[in-house]
């Protein structure tokens, strides 16, 4: 289509951009972080692309991002030489919103609706809109590599945008951004996004480590000079500009770990994960030897919404020497190790290898397997060093954990230790070693109850006896506890016991109280039993005289190697 078209915007878009044009907030300034980053996003695009299609790179791979204040027009352009987009990319991309980030802002600022936080939106990725909270029209002129046409998209942030077709002799994007008056006033430099030091200082505050050069011309105004190379005092100053290269260049993963602050590696997490939120731990570790790489991984505060229904992704990105290789590296960590974000630089990844091939990487697996051990020795310190903590990343991300305990083989006796479960003795969670630690003498089994919730397991009438010995049991409210248990087996060598099955090994314990005569019992009351037995058959295999119960009069148990009450449920919920 060459027509020019005016198009709505979608109906959260539209709700998104009137929260950031009308809502009071300080931290407007982030807008050029945002359109730096979607700057650098595509040219790592086009740089990828370009290794398997040299094509698309049409003679031009000096790759850059150009800022360019203009007085006369009160315009600011950002501009870049990256992927671009196509007609109907733009569409798709600019005008709807796809973004966790942007969603999750939109529903943090609607629950704080009545009071809208001030600083609420500098802790979002809000992306390409962010643009309108400073200008009063955004042009977008972009052009595909291939495409003979290029694209031009404007709107004032009304809810309408225009889009048609237009010229662009270079690939990529360019973003004309019309100001608002405030934010070109002279007087309030640090708000006037025309002025150059302004600029320049909100590059390295935001934008430092970007991988490509961003450029600004600066002008310099100098008496020309006499033979001897003094300026002529009386002569006319002459105008010259000069391209400055405004950010360092150095990924900070590059710089040693005691020469960044929490700040600085916040940051990178949230600009390369889109989060808003700081995340609760970051390793960062450099290895030399015969693996070669360096590493910044994050552990993200909270878990996606959809982070237990979705597909497995990961959040790992390769780099080789600083460069972008490929995003969402899957098959590094085991899966459920899949809530870390992060990076890994190796000179070992070329940067032409294809997906398939680096599967095969032997080097790659190495890698692997170092990170894995990395972060479950994180995850150890922080269970035993900060308790709070790991509590908090206990809740997010502690069934993953448990269904790599049952799923994966390999890793059963790796996660054993950074289990957590409610227990009787206390209202913290407790690990296996801490409850291995208060076995009562004589004690040879851990024992564990399964229920919906602490209520009903304690009011289980096996919990009775076990509660007067003053025996601590593990409850297991999830279902996925009881496979982990399952799976698990046993626990340095103590097996794990369900108090709804067999026989609960209590012999040991207490040995010199006195014991129910349980043989002669069973053979005076013989009758009795056997005509329970023949009233439920079918419903139950055996009745028997018990030991376990203290004031209720009956219990129902599974047989030593039956499963148990609550795996019968389910299974029988599956079943339906
Ligand atoms: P995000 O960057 O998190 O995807 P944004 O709102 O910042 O969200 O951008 C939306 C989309 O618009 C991007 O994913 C990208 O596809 C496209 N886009 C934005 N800016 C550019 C650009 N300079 N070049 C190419 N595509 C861009
Ligand atoms: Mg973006």
């Amino acid at each position: 289509s060459t027509a020019k078209e005016t198009r709505q915007f979608q109906a959260e878009t539209k709700q998104l951009l009137d929260l950031m044009i009308h809502s009071i907030y300080t931290n407007r300034e982030i807008f050029l972080r945002e359109l730096i980053s979607n700057a650098s996003d595509a040219i790592d695009k086009i740089r990828f692309d370009s290794i398997t299609n040299e094509a698309l790179l049409e003679g031009n791979a000096d790759f850059e991002i150009f800022l360019l204040p203009d007085e006369q027009t009160k315009t600011l352009t950002i501009s870049d030489n990256g992927i671009g987009m196509t007609y109907d990319e733009v569409i798709e991309n600019i005008g709807t919103i796809a973004k966790s980030g942007t969603k999750a802002f939109l529903a943090k600022m609607q629950e704080n609706a009545a009071a809208p936080d001030s600083d609420l939106i500098g802790q979002f990725g809000v992306g390409f809109y962010s643009a309108f909270m400073v200008a009063k029209k955004v042009t977008l002129i972009t052009r595909a590599p291939g495409q003979a046409k290029g694209v031009r998209w404007e709107s004032t942030g009304d809810g309408t945008y225009t889009i048609e077709e237009c010229d662009k002799e270079t690939r990529g994007t360019i973003l004309l951004l019309e100001l608002q008056d405030e934010y070109t006033n002279a007087e309030h430099p640090a708000e006037n996004y025309l002025n150059r030091f302004t600029l320049q200082n909100l590059v390295k505050k935001y934008s430092d480590y970007i991988r490509y050069p961003i450029k600004m011309n600066f002008i310099k105004e100098e008496k020309p000079l006499d033979d001897e190379g003094k300026p002529i005092e009386d002569a006319e100053p002459k105008q010259t500009t000069e391209v400055r290269t405004l950010n360092s260049l150095t990924p900070l993963w590059t710089k040693n770990k005691n020469q960044i602050t929490p700040e600085e590696y916040h940051k990178l997490y949230k600009d390369l994960f889109h989060d808003w939120e700081d995340p609760l731990e970051i390793i960062h570790s450099k290895v030399e030897g015969a693996v070669e790489y360096t590493t910044v991984l994050f552990i993200p505060a909270h878990a996606p919404f959809d982070f237990y229904q979705r597909e497995a992704t990961s959040g790992i990105r390769l780099y080789s020497k600083n460069v972008f290789v490929m995003d969402n590296y899957k098959d590094l960590l085991p899966e459920h190790l899949r809530f870390v974000r992060g990076l890994v630089d190796s000179p070992d990844f070329s940067l032409n290898i294809s997906r398939e091939l680096l599967q095969h990487s032997a080097q790659l697996a190495k890698v692997g397997k170092n990170l894995e051990k990395s972060i479950l020795k994180t995850l150890e310190t922080m269970l035993n060093k900060d308790r709070d903590k790991y509590k908090k990343f206990w809740q997010e991300y502690g069934r993953a954990l448990k269904s790599g305990v049952y799923s994966d083989f390999n890793s059963r006796e790796k996660l054993q230790d950074l289990l957590l479960f409610p227990s009787s003795k206390s209202d913290e969670l407790v690990s296996l070693s801490d409850y291995v630690s208060r076995m009562i003498e004589g004690q040879t089994v851990l024992y564990y109850a399964t229920g919906k919730d602490r209520s009903s397991v304690e009011q289980l009438p096996q919990m009775e006896l076990l509660r007067e010995k003053g025996i601590e049991v593990l409850y297991l409210f999830d279902r996925v506890d009881e496979f982990a248990i399952d799976a698990l087996n046993q626990y340095k060598e103590k097996k794990f016991q369900s108090i709804s099955r067999g026989d609960l090994k209590l012999d040991d314990i207490d040995k010199d109280a006195e014991k129910p005569e349980t043989e002669a019992l069973t053979t005076e009351h013989k009758p009795l039993l056997d005509s329970i037995k023949e009233k439920l058959t079918g419903k139950i295999s055996e009745v028997k005289i018990s030991s376990r119960l203290k004031t209720s009069p009956v219990c129902l148990v599974s047989g030593d190697n039956g499963i148990s009450l609550s795996m019968e449920q389910i299974l029988s919920e599956m079943d339906q």
